[in-house]
């Protein structure tokens, strides 16, 4: 279905659409992988159990540790000549997540990401940088699917270069670029560095893979004159593109044709009320080389109830504010990066870098230090700063860490994701 047709749907329509998907989901799954008739079987129900989206709740969960345990391709539900390509996702430790996708599982993604560009504002007049990695990971081949379907034109640089980036990017008049957010800064500083931004005609840039504070992204903006653009997504459920903020950025219009979202506490698994955050669960409607079925993410965030001031009747997700799996405990107090970048996000004297070190002090305490970058040029009282900033981080946390203030530019960019939270206690 196009975007022009998704976006009149009524909800009753959109309803209908999203039970028959569930049936066919659960059906496929249930005849053709041996996993998943596995897994229905054990918990007692079966494919005829499932009439309405409400029984959704009766399906077993799949995670992450299933698609591993079953690895490369044993949660596949087509024959393999139906397999046209396969991506893996990048695991820190022991195998990939290996995805298989059949013909028409690239075009439904292709469809998803040409109205992701045009939730952005874009027009197929547009000129398109794609600055992330081709290959096994889905980013870079899927933003160029996407760019293609849509019909705007793609500049495929792939990630770093930034000499070549530049060079492209100032010759071609390119409108607009996808990119991780810590590459977005990067290069930002660069153009800044080499004075480069009159010469640019940059509108827009689509930004995925990794979480960003809202100072980070007011600082790309001003850096490359640009509106930024949050795009979810993960191999699992196809890649990037799964949604995308519009022009009013209240939250992540999600292709609800495609997926079927819910909410569950990560503890108890227990399905929670719109408007509340926990782990995001996501069923797919009509993949076919690996249905997913009420995958755990373990992202967090909470659906948006009400319409968006766009006025556009897609659901909503709120931003992803962190993972279940990198929260860190501190002398018993849970913390998400997400709340960091909350609390660091009003001081202007800072700049958008931190890191957060929790580290193994003598008699066994935690010790936790956090380091946050200062403005460029920053010359006011840095004691009284570091003070202000314990204090709010307490009010906000419950606990007080060493707060060390480090020069603009001080601490490290990267072209991948930019790790904030060190927890050294683990390196014993
Ligand atoms: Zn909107």
């Amino acid at each position: 279905m196009t975007y022009d047709e998704v976006v009149h749907l009524s909800a009753d329509e959109m309803y209908s659409i999203q039970e028959k998907g569930l049936k066919w989901t659960v059906r496929h799954a249930y005849a053709n992988c041996p996993f998943y008739r596995r897994k229905m079987d054990e918990a007692g129900v079966t494919p005829e159990d499932i009439k309405t989206l409400a029984d959704i709740t009766r399906l077993p969960f799949t995670t992450p540790e299933d698609i591993r345990d079953n690895y490369p391709l044993g949660i596949t539900a087509v024959p393999e000549k139906d397999i046209v390509r396969i991506h893996a996702s990048s695991g820190t430790t022991g195998k990939k997540k290996v995805i298989p996708y059949t013909r028409k599982d690239l075009e439904d993604w292709a469809e998803m990401f040409s109205r992701c560009f045009k939730l952005a504002g874009l027009t197929p007049e547009d000129r398109i940088q794609v600055m992330v990695g081709y290959g096994l990971w889905t980013a870079g081949v899927g933003f160029q699917a996407g760019i293609e379907k849509f019909g705007a034109m793609a500049v495929p640089v792939g990630p770093g270069q930034t000499d070549l980036q530049l060079e492209l990017m100032e010759d071609l008049q390119v409108t607009a670029f996808c990119a991780t957010s810590s590459y977005a800064l990067f290069l930002g500083e660069e153009v800044e560095r080499r004075g480069l931004k009159p010469r640019l005609k940059l509108k827009a840039g689509i930004i995925g893979s990794e979480r960003w504070s809202d100072r980070m992204r007011k600082r790309i903006e001003e850096l490359l004159g640009v509106e930024t653009f949050d795009i979810p997504g993960m191999t699992e459920l196809y890649g990037p593109g799964t949604g995308l903020d519009c022009q009013a950025h209240e939250g992540i219009h999600y292709w609800s044709d495609y997926f079927l979202y819910e909410i569950i506490d990560p503890r108890t698994g227990q399905t929670l009320p719109p408007g509340e955050t926990g782990e995001l669960v996501a069923t797919t409607l009509c993949k076919e080389a690996m249905p997913m079925i009420r995958y755990r993410t373990h992202d967090l965030t909470r659906l948006l109830p009400g319409r968006c001031s766009c006025g556009r009747s897609f659901f909503r997700t709120d931003r992803f504010l962190g993972r279940t799996d990198d929260m860190v405990k501190v002398r018993g107090v849970n913390i998400f990066q997400s709340q960091i970048d909350h609390l660091l996000n009003p001081f202007r004297e800072l700049g958008s870098e931190y890191q957060f070190i929790i580290d193994r002090a003598p008699g066994g305490k935690d010790a936790v230090l956090l380091r946050v970058e200062c403005r460029p040029g920053f010359s006011g009282d840095g004691n009284g700063l570091a003070e202000t900033i314990k204090k709010r981080f307490f009010n906000f946390v419950g606990l007080t860490p060493d707060v060390e203030l480090v020069q603009y530019g001080g601490l490290p960019r990267t072209e991948r994701k930019t790790r904030r939270i060190f927890d050294r206690r683990l390196d014993l």
